[in-house]
């Protein structure tokens, strides 16, 4: 039988193949389904009439009655648009037409009484309803109506121009739900809208278009929240239980004498508990048969490092293989000093491979790793070129994932015939709720603490008005042997302009701090790379005192020397960037600092930014915000991978309904992995189709 609801929107009274291609393209409305689905954002109140005199600026709807006159085309010959007056006893507004100028030239009487809804914007100095909704008021109608609330629907500029407006898919809505309302399914089963108080489907959507009350509003939107974050769930955890089981792993039993030898003999300090912690999750992983897919997150200055080392240790005690693969070059470089020094005393032996490996040296090492010579592997993406082959590749531990695609993922996966296992560290935390769903088939670890002694940065705000003192403490800074960053804003699209801006700046500091007492290096994103690394690498080996730059210093770089960061116009950063600013000192044994310039003109959300830094250290407690504060689509990583076309449900404010339905999904898959308990049968139904549709799940991993 054929699910009416896939039925084409064409077959839709009222759409055309003109309104359906629109509707395809500026809504992804292809079904009855599809539109179904296409829930309002808000609700207004339409039994309520205002006056003029009530309409003010606030961006909010206003539904009035009265008269329209002095209908006048305006703009040279061809009107470019219509103005109208429209009139109650208590004043007047204007309204405007920009589009279908001929038909409302002739459409409106002065006599009749309108009810018009609409939106004010300030116009010529008076308020305007820019394209209003107008109706004849027929006496009598507002019993007739019945309906209290009407849903407001997204719309575009060319879906108004189908004749698509809010109301137009209203109608279209309408339409819909009297044509096929009584066949809305049920798809979740009835032990859980029991449990969990929710609207049955039916009532939910009929709800969610045709409210009546705000109490159903609510009832309606909490269940299509509720089924919406819970099959995510159930999709995700099936997903990695598929995986889990296909996937087979190299089985890592022993500790042997690599890592014995280590932990005896080198280990440079004591483990805190939190990376005891992790290194056990991965041991875990290592022996159990499946392939290891371990998001490690952990803040700047964690430790991640040191637990790489280790879990490469036991790979190696097992005859296998690892290669650790990092964004950048200097990232890369880093990472093979820090392992070599710790590794300087053992017979274990690494190489680099980056895109500056001369030829000569890079065969070498192709032919190390094919006849097992080679232990460990550290580079950039040259690793994963074809020519790149391995004896025994048993390990892959992928650092600052976002900027790995799941493609390339993929191609180092291909690198041996059994799957290698798979580390992903990363330093951007990520809210429990958010990492959930979005690396919902990895297996999340956290470095929750930082190794003892470590000094938190202190961290200020400043108004420009204290940059004296701020120059001051800089050169007292330097006189100590410390070296300072200093950060300008990189915004896409003012460039040019943030790029005058850091050069000015250099140009401020280079008259403060003059040659030859002190040395000024400078970094921006229109460098080549070359010389972008040189640069780096001066200020790395200490040559340089300041390093003006913009935000191209961001990922990973490791100076232990550099005490201050000073970040201007810092209320133009995201938190998260300003935390991973903040992140590049504070690594020695010094008291750091970070000093947060701004103007003195720091819009709200600006000074909650501001304030959650000076305030805190806690990576996560920073995520936090900034996920309150810009929504999930904007947090690193997370607008490509399509997990955010979410209807109605929202991963800032959701965060109790998604802890619960990802709770619950787990509970039921516990006790009934393959859904084949009959009571869940329309669940495994559900999540069939949502197989079959256009959600596809991006393997994450
Ligand atoms: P991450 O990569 O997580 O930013 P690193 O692994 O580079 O952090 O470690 C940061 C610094 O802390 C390094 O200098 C490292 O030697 C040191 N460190 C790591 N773990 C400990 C520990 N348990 N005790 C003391 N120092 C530690
Ligand atoms: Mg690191």
């Amino acid at each position: 039988m054929k699910d009416i609801f896939e039925t084409p929107i064409t077959y839709l009274k009222g759409v055309g193949p003109k309104k359906a291609e629109v509707l395809k393209k500026e809504a992804g409305i292809e079904t009855f389904d599809d539109l179904l689905n296409y829930y309002p954002f808000r609700y207004v109140d339409k039994s309520k009439i205002y006056k003029v005199s009530d309409v003010t600026s606030d961006t909010t709807w206003f539904q009035l009655r009265g008269k329209i006159s002095n209908l006048k085309a305006t703009g040279a010959k061809r009107a470019k648009y219509i103005t109208a007056t429209f009139q109650d006893e208590t004043g007047e507004i204007g309204l405007v037409w920009f589009k279908g100028l001929r038909w409302i030239k002739d459409s409106f009487s002065p006599e009749k009484t309108y009810t018009i809804f609409g939106k004010p914007s300030v116009f010529k100095n008076r308020f305007n309803f820019v394209h209003p909704e107008v109706e004849d008021f027929i006496e009598g109608e507002d019993e007739m109506l019945g309906q209290r609330f009407e849903g407001i629907y997204s719309s575009t500029e060319k879906l108004k121009n189908s004749g698509l407006g809010s109301r137009g898919i209203s109608k279209l809505v309408r339409q819909l739900v009297n044509q096929t309302g009584e066949s809305i399914l049920e798809n979740l089963p009835s032990y859980l809208l029991k449990s969990q108080n929710l609207l049955g489907r039916k009532e939910a959507l009929l709800n969610i278009h045709l409210p009546q009350t705000p109490a159903i509003i609510e009832k309606a939107t909490r269940r299509l929240k509720f089924e919406e974050l819970f099959f995510l769930q159930l999709q995700i955890l099936t997903g990695k239980q598929a995986i889990k089981e296909k996937s087979k792993g190299q089985v890592f039993q022993k500790v042997g004498q690599h890592l014995n030898e280590f932990y005896e003999k080198h280990l440079p300090f004591e483990l805190t508990n939190a990376q005891k912690k992790v290194i056990k999750e991965i041991r875990k992983d290592f022996g159990s048969g499946k392939q290891m897919n371990r998001l490690l997150q952990g803040d700047v200055g964690s430790g991640k490092t040191i637990v790489a080392l280790m879990s490469i240790l036991i790979a190696l005690d097992n005859g296998f293989q690892t290669s650790l693969m990092a964004p950048t070059e200097i990232l890369v470089n880093q990472h093979f000093n820090s392992i070599k020094i710790l590794l300087q005393n053992m017979d274990v032996s690494l190489a680099l491979l980056t895109g500056s490996t001369k030829q000569a040296e890079r065969k070498i090492i192709h032919e190390k790793l094919i006849n097992g010579e080679l232990d460990i592997l550290i580079g950039t993406h040259a690793l994963i070129e074809e020519t790149v082959t391995f004896k025994n590749l048993g390990f892959v531990i992928i650092d600052e994932q976002h900027r790995f695609g799941v493609a390339q993922r993929a191609k180092l996966w291909k690198k041996s015939t059994i799957p290698p296992h798979m580390l992903v560290m990363t330093a951007t935390p990520i809210p429990r709720t958010l990492a959930m769903t979005l690396y919902g088939n990895l297996d999340v670890s956290v470095i929750d603490e930082l190794p003892p002694g470590r000094k938190p940065v202190k961290t200020v705000h400043f108004f420009e008005s204290k940059r004296l003192r701020v120059t001051g403490f800089m050169r007292e800074q330097i006189k100590n042997g410390r070296q300072i960053y200093v950060v300008y804003p990189l915004i896409k699209e003012s460039e040019k302009l943030d790029l005058k801006n850091l050069m000015d700046g250099f140009e401020h500091i280079q008259h403060d701090f003059p040659l030859p007492d002190y040395l000024v290096s400078v970094l921006h994103g229109r460098m080549k790379a070359e010389d972008k690394d040189y640069e780096m690498q001066r200020f790395v080996d200490g040559k340089t005192d300041i390093m003006v730059s913009t935000t191209v210093i961001e990922v990973g770089v490791d100076v232990s020397n550099a005490s201050v960061m000073i970040i201007e116009n810092a209320e133009r950063f995201g938190l998260s960037q300003l935390h991973q600013l903040r992140g590049r000192v504070g690594r020695g044994a010094d008291q750091s600092y970070c000093i947060l310039m701004s103007g003195n003109k720091v819009s709200n959300e600006g000074r909650i930014r501001l304030e959650t830094m000076v305030r805190t250290t806690d990576g996560f407690e920073i995520a936090e915000v900034d996920l309150q504060l810009r929504g999930p689509g904007d947090i690193e990583g997370t607008r490509q991978s399509g997990l955010l076309d979410f209807k109605i449900a929202n991963l800032a404010k959701d965060n109790v309904l998604i802890v619960k339905t990802r709770n619950l999904a787990e509970k039921i898959l516990e006790k009934d992995p393959k859904l084949n308990i009959p009571e869940n049968s329309l669940l495994k139904q559900q999540l069939a189709k949502l197989r079959k549709g256009k959600q596809q799940w991006a393997k994450i991993s």
